[in-house]
């Protein structure tokens, strides 16, 4: 039985100020909703003060990124253990803007997702294949390439406590969601190769959220899909009144 996991990307928005504001109306209005797991990644500027705020509600908190040392000369970058001693219970790594922006490869996915799961963190590991990749007909062999290479290393066990996001790039932001029968058709085929690389508990216990401009109004055909475990919400997460709608409707009535 996998609980559903909403998680929240806020990308780079919102202060601290803003981040506490939403996270104490937010927990208000899901309180009472023990059916759902809902997690809030805030930019690591806000991540202390929401963690604080989301403190003793349902919401948990995630990290955008980290980086896979421990400590050292890494301007700019933390470290999972850092993130987590900030409050974060997850963290997502991977996400296609920091594979196509900032450079992140498969070898950085996996050595953050190490990271993260040695630092007691949930990684949200996103994969999914770009525009070019999907009408060439590739897409089921990028999944392929992102999860093996994602989780080298990484234990069955370990598997099946994380979190896998499938995210079609050209669906991100986009307001273009991937249909129902194109999100049912990846995420059968990474539980049906998880089953094979990891072993079925893996397989059967490990999350799959969809990412990709999904809204209140296209959450239900998406989330009610057997292996859709939930959603990595970007922009819909932004106000307050449009992500309860989203965690709201992902309830089984
Ligand atoms: C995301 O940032 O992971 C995302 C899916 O964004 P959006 O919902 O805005 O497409």
């Amino acid at each position: 039985m996998r609980i559903p996991l909403l998680a929240a990307n806020w990308k780079m928005y919102k202060t601290a100020h803003e981040a506490v504001a939403y996270v104490r109306e937010f927990a208000a209005l899901v309180k009472t909703f023990d059916d759902v797991e809902i997690a809030l990644a805030p930019p690591l500027t806000a991540l202390h003060s929401a963690a604080e705020a989301a403190r003793n509600t349902t919401l948990a908190v995630a990290a955008q990124n980290i980086y896979f040392e421990k400590e050292g000369a890494y301007t700019g970058e933390v470290s999972a253990a850092m993130v987590s001693d900030a409050g974060a219970d997850f963290v997502i790594v991977g996400h296609s803007e920091r594979r196509r922006l900032f450079g992140d490869t498969d070898e950085w996915v996996n050595r953050k997702t190490r990271a993260a799961l040695a630092a007691e963190l949930t990684p949200i590991v996103c994969i999914g294949e770009t525009l070019m990749e999907r009408e060439r007909g590739e897409t089921l062999a990028v999944l392929d390439r992102q999860v093996k290479a994602g989780f080298a290393g990484i234990t069955s066990e370990e598997v099946a406590a994380l979190v896998i996001a499938y995210e079609p790039v050209w669906a991100i932001g986009t307001g273009k969601n991937a249909t129902a029968a194109e999100a049912g058709e990846a995420h059968a085929h990474i539980r049906s190769r998880l089953r094979e690389w990891c072993g079925a508990p893996a397989a059967d216990a490990c999350r799959i959220l969809y990412g990709g401009s999904v809204k209140p109004d296209n959450i239900e055909e998406l989330i009610a899909l057997p292996d859709v475990d939930g959603a990595l919400v970007g922009g819909a997460s932004l106000d307050v009144g449009s992500f309860f709608e989203i965690v709201k409707r992902s309830r089984t009535p």
